[in-house]
């Protein structure tokens, strides 16, 4: 007999399962049974595709056993099973990652976090919410030694040989004095139905009964012991859509998401003809916990007929439709895929093809609430599939939306247009990392003037690089104002004209600010502010972000043009203003300033603040 310590995390994890989650406990059911039936699917697949496996009456099946005698609860499966590095390395230690920002990630309210349990692949652990210990008796497939491994759920666990006929696995409840409940059949079963009416083997309920023979005084009541069927059985994907009500489809929802959560939306679709295959994907209302990480879990099953195939192949979607939770059953692919197959398989490439449409026309669909939560929780996702997606492009940009300048929330480039001018067709936007600096830029002023509706982009490292990439939606060009021209009621002639008067004033700031700048110019975009910053729409590097971050690197700083505007005080007297010293520091405080307006950083900030002083002194 071994002994060993749990790993830290899960000694942590135990703590909180026996101390902290006390409503909610009956989920531990959903997570042993579905763990059997992950066993079940590995072992099915198996049996199916490799000779040696191959055993002729097998069917999966999973028992629940009620002992009231004995105070235990017992959730047995003929799958795969474990051997003892299995036991040592998938019930002793937690290998992914995941669960150390689990630990992170709890709210400390008991069901808000019982329901991350399932998310972060911690399911077996939940049985000591209920547990004063726990036997798993377990013999893997082709082997023939049989293993238990025993633990009170505190800092250790035991692994000793033992014998056991079939291969598969045997979870021995024994359930704390408060928790007898999960003895009554009526409350297992409701448990069952609940959260695993569809899992796809049927789920037998052995259990004793009292029955009375006789009548009066020769009446005799006695035990017997009982069985029956839990569950549906059904793989509920296989079944039409008018079999199914919305609560069906709910309930499956909280079967895969291991959550209590209700989906925003689901589909379900069967596709005929050429190709044969059925889908079912669900939009979770609150986007999983690692959709920015790299090492996100996907979330979509595969079968073929009906035979559970992967839920590890992050192909089966486009990535940046990670967030989807769900099932596809193909009945045309191989049932002994491998992997490289799967990687260029012209079947799921198909399906694939076929699914992010569907997802994407259900995500239109989306209205008032529904549609204001996925843009609350997807609305990223979505601008990089806009930069990832060309065979979709336009349908993002029908789901993707903006903050506006003249409106309040957010709003679609559809609305936009709308309101837009149907003779310029231009869509105006700006970006940047501060929502309030870009409402208050200069460079919105003559926007604001002329009554235009300017988009504000403030996913700044994402936006900067996948706006430019759009070019156009529906004919309308997207504009960044950055880098054209305002709106103004001046021809040409009169600009020129401007131009010319002020050309020795801007000739002498961009002599003061040397190579900081790229051009000094005047400008009729600005109505309140005397100069602002703009990028050079001719800088061979404009419009290149995307290139840069495709070969992951920072794009490098574009030159500046600072443009500065004719009509405001400072600019006419400054014009007027002999002594040099004074003019060069004026020059550097419109070019700082400017700067400031858009989040740019001065080049350097104590001179940009000892100039402030010297010449607030001055004026005093
Ligand atoms: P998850 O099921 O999310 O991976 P669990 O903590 O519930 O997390 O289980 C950890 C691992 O233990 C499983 O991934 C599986 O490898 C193994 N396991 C648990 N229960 C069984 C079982 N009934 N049969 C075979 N393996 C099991």
């Amino acid at each position: 007999m071994a002994k060993h310590q749990f790993q830290t995390e899960i000694g942590q994890l135990l703590k909180l399962m026996t101390h902290s989650l006390y409503s909610n406990k009956e989920i531990f059911i959903r997570e042993l049974v579905s763990n059997s039936s992950d066993a079940i699917d590995k072992f099915n697949y198996l049996q199916l595709t490799d000779e040696n496996f191959k055993e002729d009456n097998w069917t999966g099946k999973i028992n629940v056993n009620l002992d009231e005698a004995d105070g235990s609860l017992t959730i047995g499966d003929n799958g795969l099973g474990m051997n003892e590095d299995d036991l040592i390395n998938h019930l002793g230690t937690i290998a992914k990652s995941g669960t150390k920002s689990f630990v992170e990630s709890l709210t400390g309210d008991a069901k808000k976090d019982s329901n991350l349990i399932g998310q972060f692949g911690v399911g077996f652990y939940s049985v000591f919410m209920v547990a004063d210990k726990v036997d798993v008796i377990t013999k893997k497939a082709g082997e023939d030694q049989a293993y238990m491994f025993s633990t009170d759920g505190t800092g250790e666990f035991e692994i000793k040989p033992v014998t056991k006929e079939e291969h598969g696995t045997v979870v021995y409840i024994k359930l704390k004095e408060e928790e007898k409940e999960f003895l009554s059949k009526w409350r297992t079963q409701e448990v069952i139905k609940k959260y695993s009416n569809h899992i796809a083997y049927p789920i037998m309920m052995h259990f004793s009964e009292d029955e009375t023979t006789g009548e009066g005084d020769d009446a005799v009541t006695t035990k017997v012991k009982k069985s029956e069927q839990a569950n549906a059985a059904t793989a509920l994907w296989t079944l039409s859509k008018s079999e199914l009500k919305k609560d069906d489809y709910i309930e499956f929802y909280k079967t895969l998401s291991h959550g209590d959560d209700e989906p925003l939306t689901y589909l379900h679709n069967k596709v005929e003809g050429a190709q044969e295959f059925t889908t079912l994907f669900y939009i979770p209302k609150t986007a999983p916990m690692d959709l920015y990480r790299a090492d996100y879990q996907s979330a979509v099953k595969l079968y073929v007929k009906r035979v559970f195939i992967t839920d590890d192949d992050k192909e089966l979607l486009p990535t940046y439709l990670r967030f989807v939770k769900g099932i596809i059953d193909s009945e045309d692919l191989p049932l002994n895929v491998s992997r490289e197959i799967l990687q260029e398989n012209r079947i799921l490439a198909n399906i694939k093809q076929n699914a992010t449409k569907k997802i994407l026309q259900a995500i239109k669909k989306l209205k008032d609430e529904d549609a204001t939560t996925f843009t609350e929780q997807y609305n990223k996702v979505i601008k990089e599939g806009i930069f990832q997606d060309h065979t979709n492009k336009e349908l993002l940009l029908e789901i993707v939306k903006y903050k506006s300048s003249t409106e309040d929330g957010m709003v679609s480039l559809d609305d936009y247009i709308s309101r837009g001018d149907s003779e310029k067709k231009e869509i105006y936007y700006i970006t940047g990392e501060d929502e309030k600096v870009l409402r208050n830029s200069p460079l919105l002023e003559a926007y604001k003037k002329a009554n235009i509706e300017v988009l504000i982009l403030d996913d700044k490292e994402i936006d900067e690089i996948v706006t430019p990439s759009i070019g156009t939606f529906k004919e309308w060009a997207l504009k960044d104002i950055t880098t054209i021209d305002a709106p103004d009621s001046k021809t040409e002639e009169e600009k020129e004209e401007i131009s010319k008067e002020f050309k020795s004033l801007t000739d002498r700031i961009k002599e003061a600010l040397g190579e900081e700048v790229k051009e000094v110019k005047t400008t009729s975009r600005l109505t309140s502010s005397p100069s602002c910053v703009v990028k050079d729409a001719n800088d061979p590097m404009a419009g290149m972000a995307h290139m840069f971050a495709q070969m992951g690197q920072e794009m490098p700083e574009t030159p500046l043009i600072l443009e500065v505007n004719p009509e405001h005080a400072m600019i006419q007297k400054l014009d007027k203003l002999e002594d040099a010293t004074r003019f060069a520091d004026m020059a550097w405080i419109l070019l700082d300033s400017a700067k400031l307006s858009e989040g740019i950083e001065p080049k350097d900030k104590s001179a940009f603040a000892s100039r402030i002083a010297k010449v607030a002194t001055e004026a005093l």
